[in-house]
């Protein structure tokens, strides 16, 4: 599907193919080096169900992966970046329903303000920007060779995928079965339905409602299950062991790890070496979700007049990996801030050393926050050797846009 435009800068620096990215695994609970390599890294991250607009939890999970690929880029590493849109899905449905408006209605006109909102803050644009509908065949095919190979069972007209119980993935290893089948149950999967093998089985196909898109195959009419999704996409898109497969931290599970067991059933493998998963961003005493009603939008904030590189600013205040609460001070905050760094900055130079602190805080897990304050405390017009051109750097790496402030 139609992507956006994000054109980052290129800083002229000696010696910048030397370095790489290090970043913080959920699997191994460790920081691992992503190694250069000569073919470009792989990067998965999961998309937006198009229901409803984008709100700063997931601004904050997309700016993550520009930061580390904005990392890579400068460093010289080619990255291959896929993010899918969950174009079939029930809670598209369910909108559809409520709104009276057709599901493609939805779909285009989400779409149409996500794709303002990540321009707007200038978060780098998937190389894939891939649909569940524009895919169907592929997924559909892969859900063949699913049940082809028994590693399914069906229950009137669902197929559920038969995960191992003496096989918990790494991701959750310190999750009690209990607190899984709760952690299911909120996101999606039907846990308490008769007959189940294993009450966390997810669906891989079921039968589609009247007013669901539905498709004819072998094993029913219907459409596919979630996770089976991201597994084709992500086969048909990058190449396979990822080096990423990303995504908020509420993906950890069911989702991530239902990818994991079912790609590896498939025989394609290991699905990624890393998995990244981004704090949430809570507001007024919760995790912001529909459910609760508190989500701040950001085309919201930008039509209150807030400029996107202070939204973007504020979103750099807190560490990728950290959950963290909005309040509207934050945003006053970032105003400073930037102005500060504008006034002090722009048209100015670093020195080798200012560089090398703020690229190397950049590769060692994207430390935005240690960044931003030590960009806040620079002075520009030290006697230093000074030579690389602040307004480069900090659009190429950070993505702040200066002069548009
Ligand atoms: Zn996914």
């Amino acid at each position: 599907m139609r992507s956006w435009t994000v054109n980052p800068s290129n800083i002229e620096v000696a010696g910048l193919e030397n370095h790489s990215l290090r970043i913080f695994d959920s699997k191994t609970q460790r920081i691992n080096l992503i190694p250069k390599q000569a073919e470009p890294i792989q990067i998965y991250v999961c998309g937006i169900t198009p229901y409803d607009s984008a709100h700063l939890g997931h601004a904050f999970t997309y700016l993550a992966f520009d930061l580390m690929i904005r990392a890579m880029r400068v460093t010289k590493q080619n990255v291959n970046y896929v993010q899918n849109v969950t174009d079939i899905d029930d809670p598209l449905f369910e909108r559809s329903r409520k709104t009276d408006k057709k599901w493609t209605s939805i779909v285009d006109d989400q779409l149409e303000i996500y794709r303002k909102d990540m321009q707007a803050l200038n978060i780098m644009a998937p190389d894939h920007f891939v649909g569940v509908v524009e895919n169907i065949d592929t997924i559909n095919d892969e859900i063949e060779k699913t049940i082809k190979r028994k590693l399914t069972y069906q229950l009137g007209t669902k197929w559920y995928f038969q995960t191992r119980k003496d096989n918990k993935s790494l991701l959750v290893k310190d999750v009690k079965d209990h607190e899984l089948i709760t952690l299911a149950n909120e996101r999606g999967c039907d846990t308490d339905t008769p007959g189940k093998l294993n009450a966390i089985d997810p669906i891989v196909w079921k039968e589609s409602k009247e007013d669901e898109p539905s498709w004819n195959r072998e094993f029913g009419t219907g459409r596919p299950g979630w996770h089976i999704q991201c597994i084709s996409l992500a086969n048909k898109y990058a190449k396979l062991p990822l080096h990423i497969q990303g995504g908020g931290k509420d993906l950890i599970f069911p989702h991530h790890a239902m990818c994991e067991e079912q790609a590896i059933a498939l025989g394609l493998g290991d699905l990624a070496t890393n998995y990244c998963h981004v704090g949430m961003v809570s507001y007024q005493g919760s995790k912001m979700s529909k459910s609760k009603g508190n989500l701040v939008f950001v085309h919201e904030l930008i039509n209150k007049g807030i400029s996107p590189m202070v939204i973007r600013t504020c979103l750099m205040l807190n560490h990728w990996q950290n959950d963290w609460e909005f309040q509207e001070v934050d945003i006053i905050k970032a105003e400073k801030l930037l102005e500060k760094i504008n006034t002090n900055l722009t048209g100015k130079f670093f020195s080798r050393n200012e560089f090398d602190f703020i690229l190397e805080s950049m590769l060692n897990n994207i430390q935005t926050p240690k960044i931003l304050e030590f960009l806040s405390q620079l002075d520009p017009d030290k006697n230093d050797e000074r030579s690389i051109p602040t307004d480069t750097v900090l659009s190429a790496l950070l993505g702040l846009d200066l002069e548009s402030v």
